[in-house]
């Protein structure tokens, strides 16, 4: 293998740029050619393709989003799109891929594999929900950005004396929420892997209302459903005050923590190495911090599961 491409798809993530980096810098170092590929799939049809060299990615890892641009790109679900695509990596002499990106990015890569092109997936998206790993990048500090918003909603909530309802993201993956609510001590977290039963909150607002606590925080999933609904569901049950904080995209930017640069580093290197070492159609990953690798229809074949352990934590820390 004398020259890779490497692209970031999907929803982008804190981190990808680390990772970026990570593929260029390990594949020089190795005495390969690296060539970025702009707006993920998009840029790859459209043959939005240049070479990367070691200062091409100086700078960056500090940095949040991606260098490379991201885009969701319908025509790549076709074969004709997937077709197109591989013709234009011909055209530029590119022998192998990296694709930084979530479970959908993945689907992408494995056609790619499918049709004979030598692709490996890195995990980048802030959910945490791609099976074989037990950490995406971005993940972390999506994390520390909720708890830092929390933190401060906590300060007016204490100061005021109410409940508030903050809605973050995760559509599918409750890990956010999950260990977003056990880092902030939550009263309530509701993910959407787990049932909840209302009547239950409130008697637990209640009581502890009665012990004389000054204020609630319930986060909920975006999967479970809109916060401002759960939010007057809330107060019309029990008549306190309550407020609503959906946080948004802020939750998908920032300077990635100490934690994902190095989780970045880490994996974009480890897929230089793998293809270099004639693998292909597989997935990196940490799995209880060793650096592992998963074939890629492996990985979309299963489903990400929270830990519900440490669910049942959190429910035994908030009684
Ligand atoms: P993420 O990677 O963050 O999960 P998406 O689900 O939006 O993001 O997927 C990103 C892109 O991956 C899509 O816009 C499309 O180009 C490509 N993709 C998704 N599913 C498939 C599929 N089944 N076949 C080929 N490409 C796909």
């Amino acid at each position: 293998m004398k020259r890779i491409g490497v692209l970031t798809s999907g929803g982008d993530s804190p981190g990808m740029n680390a990772a970026i980096r990570a593929v260029v810098r390990k594949a020089i170092f190795h005495g390969l050619e690296v060539y970025g590929i702009n707006y993920g799939y998009a840029g790859l049809i459209a043959g939005d393709i240049h070479k990367m060299e070691l200062g091409s990615v100086g700078d960056i890892i500090h940095r949040g989003g991606t260098m490379l641009y991201t885009a969701r790109c319908e025509e790549f679900k076709t074969l004709e799109g997937q077709q197109k695509g591989i013709e234009q990596l011909k055209k530029f002499g590119i022998e192998g891929l990296v694709v930084i990106g979530g479970d959908g990015s993945f689907q992408g890569a494995k056609k790619l594999t499918e049709h004979g092109f030598p692709t490996i997936g890195v995990p980048g998206t802030i959910d945490n929900d791609i099976p074989g790993t037990d950490f995406t990048i971005g993940f972390d500090t999506a994390l520390n950005t909720i708890i830092e918003a929390i933190d401060k909603i906590r300060d007016t909530a204490t100061s005021h004396e109410r409940t508030y309802v903050i809605e973050v993201m995760g559509r599918h993956a409750g890990d956010l929420a999950l260990w977003a609510g056990l880092a902030d001590g939550a009263e309530t977290i509701l993910i959407p892997e787990a049932d909840y039963d209302m009547d239950q909150i409130v008697n637990r607002l209640k009581r502890g209302q009665e012990r004389g606590k000054k204020h609630s925080i319930i986060i909920v999933a975006e999967g479970v459903g809109n916060g401002f609904s759960f939010g007057k569901e809330i107060s019309d049950a029990t008549n306190m005050e309550t407020r609503v904080t959906v946080l948004g995209h802020i939750q998908r930017g920032g300077s990635p923590t100490a934690s994902d640069r190095v989780l970045a580093s880490r994996l974009g290197a480890k897929a230089v190495d793998l293809l270099i070492d004639g693998k292909a159609g597989v997935t990196v990953g940490i799995q209880k911090n060793e650096l592992v690798y998963h074939g890629i229809e492996e990985v979309l074949s299963q489903k990400h599961e929270v830990n519900l352990d440490m669910y049942k934590l959190s429910q035994e820390l908030s009684i």
